[in-house]
């Protein structure tokens, strides 16, 4: 099945887990800039070490550099019928270069699925989360600061979505299932509508 999906949502919603079963259940690809960009760090690749010092602060990664890094995965052959983009686009430039990719491709977005939570409780999970894995991006006032950043800079794309008519809204609360239920059913206009 071909399905070209981005899922938006602030840190903490839970958009990695989910994203990782709807790419399985379409046969696409999940592409996650925040997973490829924590991979490089580690690494120690030069992309890694030009992310690291924006990722620890919480700050976005500059957009040339997320672009270029986004346009080399897509072109790769696994995303040709379709991917899952998680946590991109994030800015307006990230949506115009995505845009402008999928245009040179002759596709375009199927749907945008935005994953709502309550602030306190992403805060609450992503400190739990912390304190189990050591992540450097993770100290409460960096956490703190990636919320503001996404309502800043993020969560005003949602509206350009919504007036192309892609967006689906998904109450992240509750369990995994439970959000995944809601998320198929989001979807399920799409199940093999693209063959
Ligand atoms: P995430 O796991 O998606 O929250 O991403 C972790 C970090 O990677 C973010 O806080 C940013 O520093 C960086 N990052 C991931 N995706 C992007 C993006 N689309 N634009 C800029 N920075 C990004």
């Amino acid at each position: 099945m071909t399905a070209r999906l981005l899922i938006v949502g602030p840190p903490g919603s839970g958009k990695g887990t989910q994203s990782t079963n709807i790419a399985a259940r379409f046969g696409i690809p999940a592409v996650s800039t925040g997973d490829i960009f924590r991979e490089n760090v580690k690494q120690g690749t030069p992309l890694g070490l030009e992310a690291k010092a924006f990722m620890d602060k919480g700050e976005y990664v500059p957009d040339e550099v997320t672009n270029r890094m986004v346009r080399d995965r897509l072109n790769q052959a696994d995303a040709a019928h379709g991917f899952l983009l998680d946590g991109y686009p994030r800015t307006v430039n990230q949506v115009e270069v995505l845009d402008a990719l999928l245009a040179e491709q002759g596709h375009s977005l199927d749907a945008v699925i935005e994953l709502t939570a309550d602030v306190d409780e992403v805060v609450a999970r992503l400190l739990a989360r912390a304190q189990e894995q050591g992540r450097a991006d993770d100290t409460e006032e960096v956490i703190r600061h990636r919320m503001n950043v996404y309502a800043e800079q993020t969560a005003p794309l949602l509206n350009l979505f919504s007036e192309r008519g892609l967006l689906r809204k998904v109450d992240g609360l509750g369990s995994i299932d439970d959000v995944g239920d809601r998320i198929a059913n989001a979807l399920s206009d799409l199940d093999g509508s693209h063959v």
